[in-house]
């Protein structure tokens, strides 16, 4: 878990063009580090030529990862004139490295495959994970909109409808492409798409330095662009600007513990929007709440998406045993690898689990993977004891015949056993993955100050905000987050602009 002494290792890319059941244009992405997935939107897409920006739009959106481009095209739909600055070099931020899916209830990809879930199921298990500390209003919109959520990304295109678990949920409601593959890539390019068949200007390389104000309310930005500092007007703000899982100084500010942690996050995940906000008052929430992911490759910080654990994948120690339920929360997981005497554990699944998740196989092809013909070979290669290793998997196997892990009552991912050779491992250990705090916000996307007042013309969307996870988030609910509340923001914020 500990971090490398430079974590931005060379842009690589091994892109393969894969057209996914609904006919979408998916890229199956095989990368070194955390800023490599978004080389394929700045290849695909033409960004919005710094010459035309204009010195006024209606409304601002500050962030091109899913909440930004989700805020915009909603703002767009509801009349508003919206543009989208972003500071890095392409779209996309985490959004475009997210992998398991996006949770959601009572959908009809639900209802196809005979699922039965609901609001308050989804509810409970949330607040439940979040160590019951959730802003239940947030919470409670949050679920209620998850549904419609999923049908409207899905009128535009992009369509979640395979289902899978992730740690922390009783049924299967976690959403991703039809094909199995992670839903990061496939989501910003669909997003993409829509900002630019919208017409909504994206800048990209436009570094947003301020947010104005004009007695009390949000009136602009100050950006930094094409090498000058110009002000831009607005009658709206939106911040999407992300979290700041990659601003180390912050987050061993919040929490001392995590020095030395690898990160899973983007370059741009610096909380520079939060900051901004809290200069013109904005409250934050939670902030010592950084989510660290139980399974980080460590030489790459690249994540082992929870999909191969919801699929049927089993967490050993060196010594070839179990250890934990390994669907358990992020942070118990997560506990439980950092009390090992290694203090780090494997991945183990077999052939048939990495033909049904598609990640396994760009995890292979980036050497992050020890497979074996054999469970003998592959307790050889990870130096297990073989006698554990085949013990662990024959009872295992047993527990998923049986749907009763009698060692660790795991209760999900059980639906197929691990018994087609080859045999593959994945080394892991725990890295900073999600800040859960972040600014305060209202079911109307608007940010409130100390006393609880709305800051006008100021919004804001996904990880940049705070509360609706409260102590611990479940896998998937982030990106369920970033398109509930990003289309929110937009359509709270046009609204605003029209009054
Ligand atoms: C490896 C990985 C896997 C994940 N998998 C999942 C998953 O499967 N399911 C799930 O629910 N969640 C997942 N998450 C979490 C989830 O992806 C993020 O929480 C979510 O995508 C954040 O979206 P966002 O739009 O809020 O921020 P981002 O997508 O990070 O976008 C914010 C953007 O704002 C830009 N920005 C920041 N500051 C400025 C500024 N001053 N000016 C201009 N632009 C700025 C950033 O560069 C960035 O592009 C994963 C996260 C990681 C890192």
């Amino acid at each position: 878990m500990k971090k490398k002494s430079k974590l931005y290792l060379s842009l690589v890319l091994l892109v393969g063009v894969v057209v996914n059941a609904a006919g979408a244009l998916t890229r199956v992405l095989a990368q070194t580090e955390t800023d490599a997935t978004t080389g394929a939107s700045e290849a695909m897409y033409d960004y919005t030529d710094p010459a035309s920006l204009e010195t006024s739009y209606d409304v601002i959106v500050i962030g091109a990862g899913g909440g930004g481009m989700a805020a915009a095209i909603s703002a767009k739909e509801a009349g508003a004139n919206v543009v989208i600055f972003e500071k890095m070099p392409i779209a996309g931020g985490n959004t475009m490295k997210s992998s398991a899916g996006m949770n959601a209830s009572g959908t009809k990809f639900q209802e196809a495959e005979g699922i039965e879930d609901s609001n308050d199921l989804f509810f409970e298990e949330t607040l439940a994970g979040g160590k019951e500390t959730n802003d239940q209003e947030l919470l409670r919109f949050f679920v209620d909109h998850s549904a419609p959520a999923i049908d409207w990304l899905d009128s535009m295109g992009i369509s979640l409808s395979n289902l899978t678990t992730t740690g922390g949920m009783s049924v299967e409601r976690t959403h991703r492409p039809a094909d199995g593959s992670a839903v990061g890539q496939y989501l910003v390019d669909g997003l993409l798409k829509n900002v630019f068949d919208h017409e909504i200007p994206l800048f990209v390389n436009a570094n947003v330095l301020e947010i104005l104000q004009t007695e009390g309310a949000a009136s602009g930005v100050s950006i930094e662009i094409n090498g000058e500092t110009v002000e831009v007007q607005a009658k709206a703000v939106i911040v999407a600007t992300g979290g700041f899982g990659a601003n180390f100084d912050m987050v061993v500010e919040y929490n001392p513990d995590l020095e030395g942690f690898v990160t899973t996050n983007h370059d741009g995940a610096t909380g520079s929007g939060i900051a901004m906000a809290q200069l013109l008052g904005a409250a934050v929430v939670d902030m010592k709440e950084i989510q660290i992911h139980p399974t980080v490759e460590q030489e790459t910080s690249y994540l082992i998406t929870e999909a191969v654990r919801g699929e049927g994948g089993i967490l050993v120690n060196q010594s070839g045993e179990r250890f934990f339920n390994e669907l358990d929360t992020r942070d118990n997981v997560s506990a439980a690898i950092i009390a090992l005497p290694e203090q780090y554990a494997y991945v183990v699944v077999d052939e048939a689990l990495k033909e049904r998740v598609k990640a396994l196989n760009q995890y292979e092809s980036m050497g992050l993977v020890v497979k074996g013909e054999t469970i003998e070979e592959l307790a050889e290669l990870t130096g297990m004891p073989a006698d554990a290793l085949q013990a662990t998997l024959s009872q295992w196997n047993e527990s998923v015949t049986n749907q009763s892990d009698e060692a660790f009552g795991r209760t999900t991912g059980m639906a197929i056993g691990l018994e087609q050779a080859p045999f593959y491992a994945i080394k892991i250990a725990p890295g900073v993955h999600h800040t859960m705090g972040g600014l305060k916000i209202n079911t109307n996307a608007e940010i409130l100050n100390e006393a609880g007042e709305v800051i006008p013309g100021l919004y804001a969307s996904g990880e940049a905000t705070g509360g609706l996870h409260g102590k611990n988030r479940i896998g998937g609910n982030a990106v369920a987050d970033i398109i509930i509340f990003g289309r929110q923001a937009g359509q709270m914020a046009a609204e605003f602009v029209q009054e």
